[in-house]
């Protein structure tokens, strides 16, 4: 349930009708706008008496939520959320592009890349250290000293770093050092896992799980939101369909569809999408088009060699060219890049 005041509603009432539903054990998520003030309701509304709140003057009208994420609705936040990283944004008009290997693999290797990518105009550098692999006998990343690795990129770079996290005990290790924290696919309805991310203040770059609804995707944010951190960012990065040419499918209607429903801001992942190189610009370019408001990239110096996901991995000079080509889409749908 949401509550709209008028334009012109006086603190105090505001006040009295916040203390009313408080009262009754419900929280309440505010959302004020230059000529608006909305009062969302969370929690079990059947105590709440709707033409009561309604008979306040001040009330301009009240509507009921039907959908089960209240946080991640965009009615509960008329604008789009905007989640600051540093100096960077994602959610803006600037399209935040988060480029890197799939997993980090040496300090070498983590550096140039991090140069390279951040030459090109990445605002970010994504790189796994925790890596969820479908075989226990595939490189499960370099954990911790990967981890340190990253940090040295930053501090080489200055460009803020996004990595997956897998593990609910890491997760205070995770906040003193990432700047975005990456729930993989696989990790999406891990429910204990996003609880405790949700009481950290570090944004969660969420990835949709490869058979979940929207409704379960946002779900899986409403548990990150609902324990006090709502800077949570989408991730669509292809789901499982009947096809098997492409590593999955890119759902591109991800990105209207979850900006009607939410304000979060929703990146595509073209890389795990389509799982081949050469289909990374094409669904890139679509993605920009889209309206989506990032992009996370895999780029490596030497694809043939990478320990994971070489095949979809763009080589630094391409993506330098697939900066420069995306520029222009930006432009025509009014972002930049
Ligand atoms: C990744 O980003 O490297 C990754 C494992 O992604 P996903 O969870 O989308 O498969
Ligand atoms: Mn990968």
């Amino acid at each position: 349930m949401i509550i709209i005041m008028k334009p012109n509603a006086s603190k105090e009432s505001i006040e009295r009708i916040k203390e009313d539903i408080v009262e009754k054990g419900l929280t309440i998520h505010e959302s004020y706008g230059e000529q608006y003030c909305i009062i969302g309701l969370v929690g079990d509304t059947s105590k709440i008496d709707a033409s009561q709140i309604e008979a306040n003057e001040e009330v301009e009208k009240i509507i009921k939520v039907q959908e089960p994420y209240k946080k991640a609705n965009r009615l509960f936040h008329p604008l789009n959320s905007i989640i600051q990283v540093g100096n960077e944004t994602i959610g803006g008009d600037k399209i935040a592009v988060m480029a890197g290997p799939c997993s980090v693999e040496s300090e070498e290797q983590i550096i140039q890349l991090a140069k390279d990518v951040k030459k090109s105009g990445a605002g970010f550098l994504r790189g796994g250290a925790f890596k969820p692999r479908t075989s226990p006998y595939s490189f499960q990343g370099m954990g911790l000293d990967g981890l340190g690795l990253l940090k040295k990129a930053r501090e080489a770079t200055g460009l803020p770093i996004v990595t997956e996290i897998m593990s609910p005990y890491l997760v205070e290790k995770f906040v003193e050092d990432v700047d975005v924290i990456q729930v993989g696919a696989r990790n999406m309805q891990n429910f204990d896992l996003l609880k405790e991310l949700g009481k950290t203040k570090t944004p969660i770059l969420l990835k949709r799980g490869l058979s979940a609804t929207f409704e379960e995707f946002l779900m899986s944010a409403e548990y990150i939101m609902s324990e006090g951190n709502e800077n949570v960012i989408l991730c669509e990065r292809g789901i499982r369909t009947f096809e098997t040419y492409t590593r999955n499918t890119l759902d591109l209607s991800a990105v209207p569809v979850l900006k009607k429903l939410s304000h979060l801001p929703v990146v595509i992942d073209p890389s795990h999408a389509g799982g081949l190189w050469w289909l990374v610009e094409s669904l890139a370019k679509a993605a920009v088009a889209v309206g989506a408001d990032g992009l996370m990239i895999e780029v490596h110096n030497n694809p043939a060699k990478a320990l994971s996901d070489g095949a979809q991995s763009l080589k630094p000079e391409k993506f330098d060219s697939l900066m420069k080509n995306l520029s222009v889409i930006a432009g025509a749908v009014g972002r930049s890049i």
